[in-house]
């Protein structure tokens, strides 16, 4: 196969957002309207996210990580408290939970799939005394959705809450014991999931995040963490000091989402399953391309993969990634360890603690999959890697 009968007429990213005019009209009739922020789209883009992952409450926020620090303060966690995730996540995922003075442990991933292996936590937990984890944040990796059902049974044996960082997975399932498609987020397992509107996300608004959840006492509390710890509900203060009243009565932030953004996210919401479609075919044709292809490993699939990246191991990452950076296509690579940055070395994690993690991320590498990526742009992709296959066996 030769890469030189198709010249793509733009750079090949791994990610990107696609933005059509119904997007934009509904962000300039934003405009135009009497609110830029905390206007009826809040409360509509809560809705409809809620609905479409099934869930009974949403709350939308400014970003993935602010989502995530959220939960982590909705959920009391205290200095020194100790929660598990993995190693092979965006470190926002670790981050929250040393926003609030607690304790990173991370469990080694699944090589198949580069999830959390629920066994290695499993281990961990019984490696120590009950009530000495506080919660797991297991990662739809790459849209690859978690066994919720059975973290869910393992957290309510070590008694643990769940976060659920699902920014890679809107609309993706996990198949239940019964049989039953179960939704990224759909509140029936964890405490909390939360979503990213980053614009290499499945939904792009350019910053933007989503918990959602089905426990009331979390949303409550979410609302009035969102919004400086304040609640303008008459019924929740202690004080009734007239018309103008509202009450801080907490130490809360501002983590809101402005209409604009919202009504941008509810038209892209709409589309949605259009652009997981285009994925999830675009992943199936790779997946026929580097069946026979020798020295090139995709990641396991799955039918409720909502496919944000497409991942393949090869043995010579670095020269496979500067080889496609040459022919305009920028992979990259999802993700360095969370335990080797030197932040979390400074905490005391070692290098070589995790060696699947780390054997993982010393071949890995996401290639362009998103939904306006051509087919003719995605076997020139798959060309590239064919000729550098071929050379690499000469
Ligand atoms: C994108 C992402 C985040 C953070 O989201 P932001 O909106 O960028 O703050 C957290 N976790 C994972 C797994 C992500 O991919």
């Amino acid at each position: 196969m030769s890469t030189s009968s198709f010249q793509p007429t733009r750079p090949l990213p791994y990610g990107r957002q696609f933005i059509t005019d119904a997007d934009v009209e509904a962000v300039t009739d934003t405009l135009r309207s009497d609110y830029l922020t905390q206007g009826p789209k809040v409360a509509e883009f809560e809705q409809q996210f809620a609905s479409y992952v099934g869930a009974r409450y949403a709350v939308a926020v400014s970003n993935g990580t602010a989502a995530l620090h959220l939960c982590a303060l909705a959920l009391n966690v205290q200095p020194g408290q100790r929660v598990i995730t993995t190693p092979i996540t965006f470190a926002a995922s670790a981050n929250c939970v040393r926003y609030c003075g607690g304790e990173v442990h991370f469990a080694d991933i699944d090589p198949t799939t580069a999830l959390i292996d629920l066994k290695a936590v499993r281990q961990l937990l019984e490696s120590h005394p009950k009530g000495y984890f506080h919660g797991l944040i297991p990662v739809d990796f790459a849209g690859l959705p978690v066994d919720m059902e059975e973290a869910r049974a393992l957290a309510n044996e070590f008694g643990l809450w769940i976060i659920e960082d699902s920014c890679h997975a809107p609309g993706g399932f996990f198949i239940d014991s019964e049989g039953q498609n179960q939704r990224c987020g759909n509140g029936r397992y964890a405490d909390l999931a939360i979503f990213s509107f980053h614009p290499v996300k499945h939904i792009a608004t350019g910053e933007g995040g989503m918990i959602t959840t089905n426990r009331e006492d979390l949303y409550q509390e979410l609302l009035k963490l969102r919004t400086h710890g304040i609640t303008k509900d008459p019924a929740q203060m202690e004080r009734h000091d007239g018309g103008w009243y509202m009450e801080m009565q907490e130490l809360g932030y501002n983590y809101r989402m402005p209409d604009m953004l919202c009504a941008l996210g509810i038209s892209q919401l709409s589309r949605a399953d259009v652009g997981l479609t285009r994925r999830r075919q675009l992943a199936r044709q790779y997946d026929a391309a580097f069946a026979e292809m020798p020295g090139v490993r995709p990641l396991a699939g799955a039918i409720g993969h909502a496919y944000h990246l497409y991942v393949i191991q090869v043995e010579d990452r670095k020269k496979l990634y500067n080889f496609l950076r040459q022919h305009q296509i920028f992979a990259q690579v999802h993700y360095i360890p969370v335990h080797t940055m030197p932040y979390y070395q400074q905490l005391g994690w070692m290098p070589g603690t995790f060696p699947l993690a780390e054997n993982y991320y010393a071949h890995c590498l996401s290639i362009p999959l998103f939904p306006s990526l051509t087919d003719q742009e995605q076997d020139y992709v798959v060309a590239c890697i064919q000729e550098f296959v071929e050379q690499q066996q000469d």
